[in-house]
């Protein structure tokens, strides 16, 4: 609330700021009409707003061309006001200089507030934070607490720090961060994340980040990056820039040759300036990137929005991604003469170094039945198959039906076919070699995934191809439920590198969903890598293109809709407000149609439009669901 007073007032001083300085010149402008003033200075007023004005902008053009060795409009600005002067019309003159400084005023105003979502953002994160220090409480600035200090949280505050609640249960409305609105229950051991907002109780948080190192400092600096990061089109149309002056320059030179007239060839220079063109791509970005922030999606730059704009198919991982990730013990089998509870407590001491969510149901399920688990030696990993570990000098293994070299019983066969059709996964626990038991683990499948896909589909990515290191039967279960035609399963995570490798080779542009664990180099591979629950898991943060802090598979298809309309705006910014305004002010103003200050004004408005048309995207919505609006609006008629 008191953040967000201090801010209008902020922006109240940075009008004023921003407009003092023309009104000033404007008011300059308007004296100088009257003759008797002139009279009365004993000069023409005019002069002295082109002075200032012109100086303005000449030192403004002359420092980007030092800087950053760049010709920008400002040369062909500078060239209008002093071929205008030259023929002694100094109030057209100082208009031109004053429609310039105006423009640059008004987009900058409008831009500030498409900024305004990383603003926002950054305001989210409380300065200070009440520490444990010698056994008291102290509110100490961010800068003085570190990884392992204790901080308090009341009701109604935000968490300043990313860490995991010591004590305290309490609800937490994390909107800032996964864009999601229901408050979420936190209790002892839950992560929390700063920018977060505590609701009911005091909680106390063991620090585990601070500042930039949060999930809501990379938001912050991903989102800054973005307003800097020029997409593709911005390249061209900074090469555009370099041919563009040298063409208009010479195009004016053609016009006064031809027509004899200086006032034709001064207004071509002052209608053609490039502006609009230099602005269409990066606002159309920063507004998209800041709408996807506002619900919780964290868009990489402008080229991923093109690309996202544009996939031909997708791929989505099936575990963590269409499903929960959360996947429970349903059945356990002995093929042995062992009891359940062995089989089930070897495989978990197995799992035990393993962070796989199939691990993680296996400890569970174990801790839930009170088993204490054995120790282990020399544990390893093989991604796509399982575990091998030695306990008591044997080896135990547990994974799929890759972890065993040799045919596998019928009775046991039987029994793996059975549960594999009724969706499950189920791995076999070996002890030397010989298959001893099975464990069935089934995972629900995501809630709003079936209407995800096929609003992807609908919206024209004709290719959807489901992902898995599961086996086929499993996947096949799992696919038809969520309507998906094509699936490949049984894959390591090399194998699904391939598949998008693949995919590029034939021309596609490639987008992968996945949970961003153990899809990282699929996700890096793709065009756009699409990681879903990336809240606090930095390696996913890092992977992909697009994160979702939250895991509605809802926001891909809502955030492909905004790309698109990004990519339509951008054009529209280009070939309407840039190029064909230009096109039609050029025409207009060689056969003597306009005059300079007309073609200041259309050339401004112009560049506005640019600037309103983009911002535009800061508050689009995609229809996720047209058909039931439909639906709606023709009952709404009946
Ligand atoms: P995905 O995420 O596509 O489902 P993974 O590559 O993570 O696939 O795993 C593929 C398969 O490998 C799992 O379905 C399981 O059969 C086996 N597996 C992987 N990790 C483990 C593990 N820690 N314990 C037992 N089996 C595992
Ligand atoms: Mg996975």
């Amino acid at each position: 609330m008191f953040y967000k007073q201090d801010f209008s007032s902020q922006q109240i001083i940075r009008y004023i700021n921003t407009f003092s300085y023309p009104l000033i010149l404007l008011f300059m402008i308007i004296l100088s009409v009257f003759n008797s003033v002139n009279e009365i200075l004993g000069f023409n007023l005019a002069l002295v707003p082109l002075i200032i004005a012109g100086a303005n902008i000449f030192w403004s053009t002359i420092k980007i061309m030092i800087k950053k060795r760049k010709i920008t409009a400002g040369v062909l600005v500078i060239i209008a006001m002093s071929a205008t002067a030259y023929i002694d019309d100094y109030l057209a003159a100082a208009i031109v200089g004053w429609m310039m400084i105006i423009g640059e005023a008004i987009e900058d105003i409008t831009l500030e507030k498409t900024r305004n979502a990383v603003r926002k953002l950054i305001t989210l994160t409380p300065s200070s934070a009440t520490v444990k220090r010698d056994g008291q409480w102290k509110v100490l600035p961010l800068s003085k607490i570190s990884k392992g200090d204790i901080v308090l949280v009341k009701p109604g505050e935000r968490i300043s720090v990313d860490g995991i609640v010591a004590s305290g249960t309490s609800a937490v409305n994390e909107a800032a961060i996964t864009g999601e609105s229901m408050p979420v229950d936190k209790t002892e051991g839950s992560e929390v994340y700063a920018g977060t907002i505590n609701q009911s109780g005091a909680l106390e948080i063991s620090v585990d980040k601070v500042g930039a190192e949060t999930t809501l400092g990379k938001i912050i600096r991903v989102i800054k990056e973005a307003e800097d990061n020029k997409g593709q089109r911005q390249k061209v149309a900074d090469k555009f820039a370099v041919y563009f002056t040298p063409i208009i320059l010479l195009l004016a030179l053609l016009v006064y040759i031809f027509t004899g007239e200086l006032i034709r060839s001064i207004t071509v220079l002052v209608i053609a300036c490039p502006c609009a063109l230099v602005l269409a791509t990066p606002t159309a970005v920063v507004a998209s990137v800041g709408n996807a922030a506002q619900k919780g999606v964290l868009v990489k730059g402008g080229i991923t929005l093109e690309s996202a704009g544009q996939l031909t198919s997708i791929l989505v991982d099936k575990t963590g991604t269409l499903t929960e990730g959360k996947p429970s013990v349903v059945n356990i089998k002995s093929f042995a003469d062992k009891e359940i509870n062995e089989v089930l407590c070897l495989a978990a001491s197995a799992e035990e170094k393993s962070s796989h969510p199939i691990a993680t149901a296996i400890i569970n399920k174990a801790d839930e039945l009170g088993l204490s688990l054995l120790s282990t030696a020399e544990f390893t990993m093989e991604a796509g198959c399982g575990v091998r570990v030695l306990i008591e000098n044997r080896e135990v293994k547990v994974g799929n039906e890759r972890i065993i070299d040799r045919n596998i019983p019928s009775k046991i066969s039987d029994y793996l076919v059975d549960r594999k059709s009724r969706g499950e996964t189920v791995l076999l626990v070996i002890v030397d070699d010989s298959i001893i038991g099975a464990i069935a683990i089934a995972d629900t499948v995501r809630e709003n995934a079936s209407e995800a896909l096929k609003s992807i589909k609908r919206d024209g990515v004709k290719k959807i191809i489901m992902l898995t290191g599961d086996n086929h039967q499993t996947a096949e279960v799992i696919a038809k439920e969520l309507g998906i035609t094509d699936f490949k399963a049984e894959l390591l995570p090399e194998e699904k590198l391939a598949v998008v490798r693949n995919l590029q080779q034939r021309g596609e542009i490639v987008a992968m969903i996945g949970d961003g664990i153990n899809d990282s180099p699929a996700l890096v591979l793709a065009d756009v890598g699409i990681a879903m629950g990336a809240a606090g898991t930095h390696v996913a943060i890092e992977a992909s293109d697009i994160a979702l802090m939250g895991d509605d598979l809802l926001m891909v298809p809502q955030i492909l809709g905004l790309s698109r309309k990004t990519l339509q705006i951008i054009k529209q910014n280009i070939w309407v407000f840039a190029v064909l305004v230009n096109l039609v002010g050029i025409v207009l103003s060689s056969i003597g149609n306009i005059t300079p200050i007309t073609a200041a004004i259309i050339h401004n408005l112009a560049s506005v439009a640019v600037v309103a048309n983009s911002a535009r995207l800061l508050t689009y919505n995609h229809d996720i669901n047209p058909e039931n609006i439909s639906i709606l609006s023709s009952n709404c008629c009946s």
